[in-house]
């Protein structure tokens, strides 16, 4: 029997942008709704963390699916927004200045007005701007949000409007760096989710920095109604006759509940509830690098993904980071307004990285030494004197498993998704990363979604 301050509506594992917003969704509608977070701080993949007197965000490079006052309430910001009960202005928009794609032989240019990008490409690929808009159209049509479709390759599709193969690899760039778990190709839902995300709406930060936002999303968990536990790792989701009946955390505590809602990951879960079937965790990791300026003179770029050779790469390297190909961050350069937390001046770099390579090695030494070669990279690719680096920093794909507990450090997950939120076991729900919404709003909507599918029905 279990006493009342340990039974739940719902129990939610982790409290990332999914959990949390899962958490929100329930207890604005009277559920009795725990929180158990591993770690001692929210935000999973997308927290910060203090050095030198600065506050540095773990992943927040940018936010995507920008939306604005008058746009349709539709969009995935607006939507996502609605459902948390948080106004607009409370997210404090500041909009990207400009991005790029940055292959040896082309550049493309991208912000957050669709025709500045279509004007770069059609300066850039002439003979494929009426493909490529034909392409647009096809996507603007594409039903990307059907939770029960098939995997479709997001290369063929691409392929069946645009002829030249170069374009194809610097649409794919940005896309598989911000949002694929599948090696060297993604599902074309996933594909048309991410480049309205970030082609046609756009990117932005809040005012505030990703802690603002973690700050409100808490706020508004815990003002319903909501606990959370933080330092509660859970050992394992407990299941009656096949049925989830709880959990129980680390400490020994166990909490009771017949609907958990786990963001743990898909294969994680499943070790948590002693499934038989397990699904093959990410092979997918990546090395970031910050290195923080007392002053960054001559560059107003907000994003570069780019690739420095002749094939995009996007697959497991056999090495501890690959060089073929990534992303650049300049986080300061945003659209800020005073009284904005503005980060310090800064290249933040994510490169691929073989998680394999960092177990039964000279950590530090490997560390190091991959800190060095990307650093480089990143000062020949932009012309910036690394050697005028105030403070650098590095997470491996062993940082990440340690902080979320994410299997292989594989920050998109698996590759397989269970875009329904359901397990073999009646009451265990998935999202988050997992369940296929990959990115901050991305994660956030999942967890509305599953939360709104199957977890308020009772
Ligand atoms: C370096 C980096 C840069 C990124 N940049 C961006 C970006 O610029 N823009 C963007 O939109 N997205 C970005 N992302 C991706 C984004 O952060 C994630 O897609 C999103 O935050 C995933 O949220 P989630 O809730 O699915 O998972 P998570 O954030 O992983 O949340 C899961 C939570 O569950 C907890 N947990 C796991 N196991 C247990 C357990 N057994 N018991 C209790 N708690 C547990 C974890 O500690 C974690 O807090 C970035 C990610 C990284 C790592």
């Amino acid at each position: 029997m279990s006493s009342a301050s340990s039974q739940f509506d719902t129990i939610i594992i982790g409290a990332g942008l999914s959990g949390l917003a899962a958490g929100i969704r329930l207890a604005h509608y009277g559920q009795k709704v725990c929180i158990c977070e591993r770690h001692s701080r929210i935000g999973g993949l997308n927290s910060w963390y203090s050095r030198k007197g600065m506050l540095l965000e773990t992943g927040l490079h940018a936010m995507t699916n920008l939306a604005r006052r008058d746009d349709p309430k539709s969009l995935p910001l607006l939507k996502m927004l609605r459902q948390l009960r948080i106004p607009l202005d409370a997210l404090q928009i500041r909009e990207q200045n400009y991005s790029l794609i940055r292959f040896p032989e082309k550049t493309l240019k991208f912000d957050n007005h669709f025709q500045n990008f279509e004007a770069s490409l059609a300066d850039t690929f002439p003979h494929e701007i009426d493909n490529f808009q034909r392409l647009d159209r096809f996507i603007a049509e594409f039903n990307e949000v059907n939770l029960n479709h098939r995997f479709i390759s997001a290369r063929r599709q691409i392929g069946r409007f645009i002829t030249d193969p170069l374009l194809t690899e610097m649409l794919l760039c940005p896309l598989f760096y911000y949002g694929s778990a599948v090696e060297d190709d993604m599902d074309f839902a996933q594909f048309a989710i991410m480049y309205k995300s970030i082609f046609r709406q756009g990117f932005f930060r809040p005012g505030g920095g990703i802690k603002a936002l973690l700050d409100l999303m808490e706020k508004r968990f815990i003002e319903s109604g909501g606990e959370l536990k933080l330092n509660c790792k859970v050992d394992e989701i407990l299941v009656f006759n096949g049925v989830a009946s709880g959990v129980r955390c680390a400490n020994g505590d166990e909490l009771h509940s017949h609907q958990i809602l786990s963001s743990a990951g898909l294969p994680e879960t499943q070790r948590l509830s002693r499934q038989k079937t397990i699904a093959a965790p990410g092979n997918l990791a990546f090395f970031e690098t910050l290195a923080v300026f007392d002053k960054l003179d001559g560059h107003d770029e907000t994003i570069i993904f780019f690739c420095n050779d002749e094939k995009l790469a996007y697959r497991r390297p056999e090495t501890p980071v690959s060089l073929n190909s990534g992303v650049i961050c300049l986080p300061h350069n945003f659209q800020f307004k005073s009284g904005d937390f503005v980060p310090a001046p800064m290249l933040r770099t994510t490169v691929l990285s073989d998680y394999r390579t960092w177990h039964d090695v000279d950590y530090a030494a490997t560390k190091s030494r991959a800190l060095h070669d990307v650093l480089k990279m990143t000062g020949g690719m932009t012309g910036v004197d690394m050697n005028n680096a105030v403070f650098t920093d590095a997470f491996t794909p062993k940082t990440i498993e340690r902080y979320t507990g994410r299997l292989n450090g594989a920050i998109y997950g698996s590759a397989e998704k269970q875009r329904n939120g359901l397990t073999e076991i009646e009451g265990l729900y998935i999202c988050g990363t997992d369940q296929g919404f990959l990115g901050i709003t991305g994660a956030a909507l999942s967890g509305i979604s599953i939360a709104n599918l199957h977890l308020l029905l009772t």
